[in-house]
């Protein structure tokens, strides 16, 4: 079924050169990522804030600022909407701390966002066979939606991997190869591989619809709090898809004049054994130097190199907010303690921003009165978890002694 759609053009996020909608494209003539473009006017004169509050459901109820044209060709797992979930324990003061619990999307992660998104584009645009690198969560969403959309998919990883990834994207359909590298390294397979092998190329960024997929954490955050943004949003950041994407729906929002003019100070988290935008951004640089002999327990944002860094920083500096990293001891410290503390099961990479949260009130970048958002981008149970072996025998009397001696 045809809905009104108001895509006009795409945009190189670099030079502002414009390019054609409805055709294929991967990165723009520079090199650089391409960003989607609306006609924001026709579309704030026939839609409403409390018509869009009205509709049900998660990301697809934000049809009219998202690309797909025609509604045949949305493939859908069941997104639904993310909650807001607050963590008392740890806020520091009055202001309220909250995480946007992303491991309930399908495939368990927020990656099920942007590759909704691009596969629905993927299969609208006629592209049959796509090839990606990722550090886990991202080749599992691609198979996923790859595989009910009938699309072939090819996923790269780092030989590391969290395991279940890489077995959940193999489950689901897609064709995975372990690599002896980095997310860069499989990046480069896939690159040299497009032509013989007939691959679209879905690296990060690399296509235009993935970013508009993750766009639509931005447009849930504001919607769920009334259309008023906290002070502060924490992300974990690697290719930085999440923070692009939900720097430019407040842009979008702001135009239709859906919320006010203060928007959030967005926060880019790393983890010190993987950090190119935290350097970059301290020395004051547009791009970031790729990070060598990346390590961290958060595979996600083990990133050493990103092609949307002027992006990411960009975004970080125009709201006034900052790039931090976090060591991997604290990431850890602050997933046991949200588990222990709060019943709030964290993965690595939203347990950084948790860290970042904390760390951040101590030096006072963060007040203890402001609003914080952190993001749990991937449900925990998908990660290494300490081990618990305490046993009982159950041919004997109950061992009360045992139980109370631990
Ligand atoms: C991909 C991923 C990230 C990083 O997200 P970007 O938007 O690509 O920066 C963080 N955490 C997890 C669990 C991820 O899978």
């Amino acid at each position: 079924m045809p809905h009104k759609t108001f895509v006009t053009h795409l945009e190189c996020s670099y030079t502002g050169e414009t390019y054609e909608a409805d055709r294929v494209h991967g990165l723009s003539r520079e090199g650089k990522p391409l960003l989607v473009r609306y006609d924001l006017a026709a579309l704030g004169a026939g839609l409403d804030r409390e018509t869009l509050s009205a509709r049900s459901g998660g990301l697809w109820k934000y049809l009219e600022l998202l690309p797909v044209r025609s509604e045949e060709n949305i493939i859908s797992l069941g997104e639904e909407l993310t909650p807001l979930v607050d963590l008392p324990d740890f806020q520091a003061g009055p202001g309220r701390l909250m995480v946007k619990d992303e491991g309930r999307l399908p495939t368990g992660s927020f990656k099920a966002r942007g590759l909704a998104l691009a596969v629905s584009m993927a299969k609208e645009l006629g592209i049959k066979s796509v090839a990606m690198p990722t550090n886990g969560n991202a080749g599992a969403a691609l198979a996923a939606y790859a595989s009910r959309a009938g699309i072939e998919s090819w996923v790269f990883c780092p030989d590391d991997t969290p395991e279940i990834n890489v077995r959940e994207t193999a489950l689901q359909g897609a064709r995975v190869w372990r690599v002896n590298g980095l997310i860069n390294d499989c990046g480069r397979l896939v690159g040299e591989g497009c032509e013989e092998m007939g691959w679209f190329d879905f690296s990060t960024l690399k296509e235009p619809y993935r970013i508009e997929g993750k766009k639509t954490m931005g447009l849930e955050l504001a919607e769920q709090l009334g259309w008023q943004l906290p002070d502060v949003i924490l992300y974990p950041t690697g290719g930085g898809t999440g923070l692009i994407g939900m720097w430019k729906a407040f842009a979008e929002l702001r135009e239709l004049g859906w919320i006010g003019e203060k928007l959030p100070r967005m926060v880019a988290v790393q983890s010190s054994g993987c950090a190119p935008m935290v350097r970059a951004f301290e020395a004051g640089l547009e791009h970031a130097e790729p990070w060598e002999d990346a390590a961290t327990v958060a595979a996600g944002i083990r990133v050493p190199a990103a092609v949307g860094d002027f992006l990411i920083l960009r975004a970080v500096r125009e709201s006034g907010g900052f790039a931090v990293a976090v060591d991997d001891e604290r990431i850890i410290e602050a997933r046991d303690r949200a588990a222990a503390d709060s019943g709030f099961l964290m993965c690595p990479e939203g347990a950084a921003t948790l860290a970042a949260y904390l760390q951040e009130v101590e030096s006072g970048r963060i007040r203890p009165d402001e609003s914080a958002v952190l993001f749990n981008c991937a449900t925990g149970l998908k990660y290494p978890m300490p081990s618990a072996e305490e046993r009982l025998d159950c041919r004997a009397a109950l061992d009360v002694e045992a139980l109370r001696g631990r």
